[in-house]
Formats: structure tokens, sequence, C-alpha cells
């Protein structure tokens, strides 16, 4: 229900929750966030209000410059943590917003192959699918626009790869998404209020864009996979 993402200068998870926070509007049941650190992904996820989410990082804390965050309105599967975002199959990690139509004959089509569903959501099928060409050879930028190509439906996503802490890549088609511009960082959010304090620097991906964000800028693509010029703008939100 609602995403961010940020490639930092500096910890990220607690900016992360802040940003999520801010999404707290929209509604959710569940929270998590997932950062790579010394180039190793992780992720802590937690059902009910973001306060458990950050209780659990008191306990469990996630270091970390680059990440993701998520707060789950369950569409597929009960509101559990082993169903809450981040989903991660091998080195991928994964937050949505929407819902896949056709998951489920991708789920049988993985299942052929090996990639065996572990929990109940349409979200994991994004994660399998990216990890399967992942495995057969795809660096994380060829799996992701790969993978982005198969999914069917009303969808917002952005991934995080185990091994790669300058690298975010984003998605839309039928639920918003927008980049934020900062100094030396960037940020992915489902809408700009997420970013507010942040950023007021945003470019918002149009229907059916995919990004590649790394801390230098984004690159986007548009569906036909065509490099998009889309303008930054500066925003006003009293954050
Ligand atoms: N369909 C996904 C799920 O149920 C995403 C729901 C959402 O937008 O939060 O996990």
């Amino acid at each position: 229900c609602g995403i961010v993402g940020i490639l930092g200068t500096h910890e990220v998870a607690p900016t992360l929750v802040e940003a999520l926070r801010r999404l707290e509007y929209r509604g959710y049941d569940s929270a998590g966030i997932a950062t790579v650190n010394a180039g190793r992904l992780d992720r802590r996820r937690a059902v009910g209000k973001l306060v458990n989410l950050s209780d659990l990082l008191v306990h469990e804390p996630l270091a970390g410059k680059a990440g993701i965050g998520h707060t789950r309105w369950a569409t597929h599967g009960a509101p559990t943590v082993g169903n809450a975002h981040p989903h991660r199959v091998n080195g991928v990690a994964v937050v949505h917003n929407g819902i896949i139509e056709n998951f489920r004959e991708l789920r049988a089509e993985l299942a052929e192959l090996g990639y065996k569903a572990e929990t109940e959501t349409d979200t994991e099928t994004i994660a399998l699918l990216a990890a399967h060409h992942m495995d057969r050879g795809d660096d994380p930028v060829t799996a992701a626009g790969k993978t982005i190509a198969r999914l069917e439906g009303a969808f917002a996503l952005v991934f995080l790869f185990d091994g790669q802490d300058d690298l975010l890549i984003a998605a839309r088609k039928g639920s918003p998404l927008a980049i934020g511009h900062g100094d030396g960082e960037m940020f992915v959010g489902s809408d700009a209020i997420a970013l507010a304090p942040l950023t007021d620097r945003i470019t918002y991906l149009e229907e059916g864009d995919w990004a590649v964000v790394t801390r230098a800028g984004v690159e986007i693509r548009d569906e036909n996979n065509t490099l998009a010029n889309r303008p930054v703008k500066t925003i006003r939100i009293d954050a």
C-alpha cells in the first residue's frame, strides 16, 4: 500500500520507517524494511502498527545506507509476518503495491522450474521470477526488465538486490510512483508526501515506466524500453 526506497548517505532504517509513517494515512495491516549492508541483503517485518516494526528494529537493528520499505494492505494472503513485504527470493527483495493479475500462471510456470512459492501473496511471484532470471545469469537490471515485462495488473514496485548497495529498480503500471532527487542521495516513494522531508525535487514515473536508480541519478525507460525524458519538478508540500 505504501512504498519507499532510499539510496542514502546515512543509515536508512530510521528514515525508511519515518517515511512509512507519512504513508500511514493510506491504511495498512503490516510493515517491513530491507537494507543492503556491507553488500548483504537483510530484512525485518512486523504485523500491525509501525511501532511494532520500530520496536523490532530496536532489538534487531538493520544497518545499511540503501533500503526499501513497505506498509501492506493485504489483497492476497492473510496479514502475517510471512506475507509481509519486502518479499525475498535468493538475492532479490521487492516491495509492491497493487495486484499482479497473472500471478497464478507465473507461479505455476516457476514451480515447474523449481521456484516454489512459500507465501500466499501475488508479490512473492515477482521476486521468484526475478531470482530465476538472475540464477540464469542475468544482471539485476536485465532480470528486473524481463520480470516487469511479464507482470499484468495494476502495480507499483521497487527491487533491492543482494550485493548492490547503489541500485534500486522501480516500476509503475496503474499505481503511482515518484522518484526523489537529493544531494548524492536518491529516493523512491508511492507518493511525494512520503519524500517531503527528504527532497522537494520529484520526477513522477508515467504509466508503464520503469526506472534504474543509483545515487548518481535515474534512468527511465518507457513501456517499449525506450529511454524516456521525464521532468524534475520542484513541488511544495507543507511537511
Ligand atoms: N497484493 C499485495 C499483497 O497482498 C500488495 C498489497 C498492497 O498494495 O499493500 O501483499
